[in-house]
């Protein structure tokens, strides 16, 4: 699937939409999500236009791929709920009902969240 540069994310990297930023680098960029469906609910993106994680893994660089997932870590350590817990999360494809095509994953955390899939 070829990458769509008027998607909601790729408008928020571009300055065009704002966000609720909880951390930046050189490789990603966390806000809130819009919707919270936990008390904490953040999103992580990579800087770079991949469609999902699966163009993500097959096609990012080594940098790219452990900047971003150093930067998932550290949008946890900001939030400061390593000790108390967090989940990630990634919707992939149809089945995943992934609804915006720029990788992301999600950053649940705040309160006790329950087994994996309700
Ligand atoms: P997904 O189903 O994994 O593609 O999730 C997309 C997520 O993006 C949803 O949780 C939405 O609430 C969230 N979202 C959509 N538009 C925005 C926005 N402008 N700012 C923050 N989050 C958004």
């Amino acid at each position: 699937m070829a990458y769509d540069r008027s998607n909601i994310f790729a408008r928020i990297l571009r300055g065009e939409v704002p966000c609720k930023r909880v951390h930046e680098d050189d490789y990603a960029l966390a806000f809130h999500d819009i919707n919270p469906l936990a008390p904490l609910h953040v999103l992580v993106i990579p800087k770079g236009e991949y469609v999902s994680i699966d163009d993500f893994t097959a096609t990012a660089s080594a940098e790219a791929i452990a900047g971003f997932f150093r930067a998932v870590g550290e949008t946890a350590r900001r939030l400061g709920v390593v000790e108390s817990g967090y989940r990630v999360l990634a919707n992939t494809g149809a089945h995943g009902h992934q609804e915006v095509p720029h990788f992301h994953v999600h950053l649940f955390a705040g309160a006790a969240l329950g087994p994996m899939l309700k």
